[in-house]
Order: C-alpha cells, then structure tokens, then sequence
C-alpha cells in the first residue's frame, strides 16, 4: 500500500536538498516501468535481510532519501519524515538488489548462434532483483558497453552493468569469438577493449598460459578485473598466474584429469568426469582450495546453468517469457536430458554443490551467477532468484546464500562501499519481496518493487514488456 502525506509535501522541500546523489533523468519509456519515484521513501513494518548473512530482522522502518539509505531501525521508533512516500510493507521483506556477477546478454538461440538479446534481458534481469551485474563474456562487442552507458544515462531499464569484452580465448569452435595469436595479442586485445569501455575480463577453454598470464597483467595495469572459464589452463596455474576469479565454482577445473597436457583443454567431459570421482575432504582437493584462498582467487556459483543438463530436475522457471519456438525448443532439450539416466551430472551436480560449500568453509570468497547459456534453460532475473535457491539447496542458510548472491558479488567488484547490502549511507537497492526469503528462500519469487537508486520499478511491467518476445531482441 503507498500513500503520500500530501499536506506536508512543500515541508518536504527542503528535505529534498539532502539528496545525496544523482539519479538519472529517465524518459518517458523507463518512466512506464517506475512505480516509486519520490524524493523521500519510507518502508515500514518491513522485515529486512541486511545482505551480510546476519538474521533478519522484523518490523523495521527504511527511509530512502534520494539515491541512498538515510535511515533504518525498529518502526516504533523511526517515524517516517514529513513529506515521505509512506509504504507499508507488512507481510513484506526487504533483501539488497543482487549483484550478479555471471550474466550475459545474449542466448543460444540456434545451432552455434548465440542471439544477442540485451534489450530484453536487461528488463528481465531488473525485474528478478538484480541491480547489479558483471557481465562474464560477450559474443557481440560494443553491445554490453552501450547499454551500460544507455541504463547509466536512464535511457532503458535495467541493472548497474560491470560490460565485459569479448572473450579471450585460444583456437576455437565459436563463431562468434575471436582466436588470440600470442601473450602481444593478448596484450593488445585487453588495451583495445579497455579504450572501448570495457570493466572486465574473461579468459575462455583454449587460452594459454603465456596469453592469460599477458591478459592478466595488461588487465590488472589498468585497475581491472579478469575472469575466466578455464579448460587448457588448470585453476592452480590460473591463480599462480594472478587471475582474480574462476567460472563456473570447480566444474571448469581440469586440475585433477591424470594426463592432463599442459595448454590443452582435455575436453570439459574428461574434467567433469575427474570431478564427479573426487573427494571434497581428500588432499588433492584441499591443496587447490588452500592456493585458492590463499591467493584470494574468487569462485562464482553457476549452479543454474548445471541444473538444466542434470536428469530429474524441474523445469526452470521463466519460459513463458521467450518466443514460443525457443520455449518449444528448451522444452524438447529439458525432456531429453531427464531420460538421460547415464548422464554425467546425476553425479556431477550434487558434487558441485558439496565442492562450493566446501570452499566456502576453507574460508573462500563464493559469488554468484546465472550463465544464460547452456541449452536455453536459464532466463534472466527468474535465474538469479532460482541460483539462491540452489545454494540453499548446497547447504547455506538462506541469509547466507543471500550473501552471497549480494554482499559478495559487490565485494568482488569491489564496490560494497555503496552497494550489496542494507545500511545507513549505501545506495538504495533494494528488493522488495512478500513473504520472508530468510525461513522459505523460494519467496525471493514474489518480487513486488525493486528500488534501483532509491526508485521503485514494478517487475511485473517490466516482464509483461518482453513476455512471448524473448528471442528476439
Ligand atoms: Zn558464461
């Protein structure tokens, strides 16, 4: 319920000077997905869950001034200003905007073709709670960086975009992805895209040690980050090399295949396989976790996209919204994977998910991602929120996977000084959901607003922009 105390809104003048920060002049076509925009807000009754893994906390008031958190506590003792948006938000919780740090703006919407679909995954990713997202990879080149700077400049909706570059990889089978020469082309592809607006990095199966050990450097002069889902490089020699995150938690991780030959991918199934047989307390495992931690590499959980190849799984959330063929097409995929009973994940799943939950208990830095690959069965904004459940699913509480689908993402990125969690002076993204994620993490399904700089969007206009259309654009 909102309400507006509308005798005192010229009071609220001079409220409305403390705004602390900008928010962007959005027009007309981001003005139809907004449903709070109003210089001071205030959130009552609600139960908030901070974002840093402490328990939630019930019936606490929220004031939303500007683009950040001006205030929080018990709602018998903060009073919502004068002048203030008042919204009760009984029955209600609130949770951080998620930083997700494994997303994409493109799909596999044919054989080897990847469709570029930013304009409505943008909107999809708002819409399921996500305010912030590293992109891990493009397939396309300036798109991310475009519309990064459109949502910057609110002229589209969607979440804080960290754009990545195009992948940088080895001889390949991709269309859409270039093949590096030597450590100099590495070199220079990582200062090009730079110049051309990108934050991140991601290194891919067939890269070499010397190229990845280049991109990192040029990378790290520059103040910028470098991922990679590896194959021909294992994670310890990743990390010895000073990368600063791995894909995918260990499903990438070719450390443990016997004969593996240095700078040569093995194939991701001859990996996989190494990992379904390995032992999450045994020494071989530790002393990668142990490199890991010490050398502060982060791991991002892509329990998602893993879900939809592993026999007797539900169908993932979101589908109606993608064209009815894709929808048709992910269907028939989905069905053939379930009668799969030979299929490597029956193992391999539930070991990722005892591998994650182990490294996080060695002390390791966990993040979060969707990767709205695979066979077409992760769709944006309804991912992320299925990816909290799944880390439920592996054993953390769910203030804890909400943690690491936030405070952590923001962390990694090295930005939880204004966003990832609730508290005085962050920046006011917030989730709004009915229920209480924190007892049933499956609420985080029941988004009803999400604040992005302190203004409200309506996830339900935000989907019903795209719904059936998801495919194309
Ligand atoms: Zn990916």
């Amino acid at each position: 319920m909102i309400t507006t105390r509308a005798a005192a809104a010229i009071l609220a003048a001079s409220t409305v000077a403390f705004v602390s920060a900008q928010r962007p002049q959005f027009n007309d076509s981001v003005r139809a997905f907004i449903k709070v925009d109003a210089p001071v807000v205030a959130l009552t009754n609600a139960r908030v869950i901070d974002g840093t893994g402490a328990p939630a906390r019930a019936n606490q008031t929220i004031v939303i001034r500007g683009t950040d958190i001006a205030e929080i506590g018990d709602s018998a003792r903060v009073k919502p200003p004068e002048g203030a948006t008042v919204i009760d938000l009984s029955g209600k919780s609130v949770m951080p905007g998620m930083v997700m740090v494994h997303e994409h703006l493109y799909y596999p919407t044919g054989p080897q073709v990847y469709g570029q679909l930013g304009q409505s995954f943008i909107r999809l990713y708002l819409a399921g709670g996500v305010t912030t997202m590293r992109t891990g990879g493009n397939v396309n080149g300036f798109m991310d960086f475009n519309l990064k700077r459109l949502i910057e400049a609110g002229q589209v909706a969607g979440p804080a975009i960290d754009a990545t570059a195009p992948y940088l990889n080895g001889p390949n089978q991709f269309l859409q992805m270039r093949a590096l020469n030597d450590a100099e082309d590495a070199r220079r592809q990582v200062n090009y895209w730079a110049d051309m607006g990108a934050t991140s990095f991601k290194a891919y199966m067939n890269i070499t040690r010397v190229a990845l050990g280049a991109a990192i450097e040029e990378a790290h002069k520059r103040g910028l980050k470098i991922t990679g889902h590896l194959c021909s490089v294992t994670y310890a020699e990743a990390a010895d090399l000073g990368i600063d995150n791995l894909e995918h938690g260990f499903l990438a991780a070719t450390d443990f295949v016997d004969d593996k030959q240095p700078d040569t991918c093995p194939g991701q199934g001859r990996g996989q396989q190494s990992l379904a047989a390995l032992d999450p307390s045994g020494p071989a495992f530790n002393t990668l976790v142990k490199k890991l931690v010490d050398k502060k590499v982060a791991l991002t959980s892509t329990l998602t996209v893993f879900e939809t190849f592993t026999p007797g799984r539900p169908l993932p959330p979101g589908l109606d919204v993608l064209t009815p063929q894709l929808k048709e097409q992910f269907e028939k995929t989905h069905a053939r994977a379930a009668q799969n009973e030979k299929s490597i994940y029956v193992r391999l799943f539930p070991a990722a998910l005892a591998l994650e939950r182990a490294f996080v208990k060695a002390g390791g830095l966990l993040i979060a991602g969707t990767d709205p690959t695979g066979a077409g069965g992760v769709i944006p904004g309804y991912s992320n929120q299925r990816q909290l459940e799944l880390l439920v699913e592996a054993g953390f509480s769910p203030v804890e996977a909400i943690a690491i689908g936030t405070l952590n993402g923001a962390k990694y990125l090295g930005r939880d000084g204004r966003i990832g969690s609730i508290a005085v002076g962050k920046q006011a993204d917030l989730v709004v959901v009915t229920g209480d994620p924190s007892t049933a993490i499956a609420d985080v399904r029941n988004v009803d607003t999400v604040f992005k700089q302190g203004v409200g969007f309506d996830p339900i206009k935000l989907v019903d922009s795209v719904r059936g259309r998801v495919g194309l654009w």
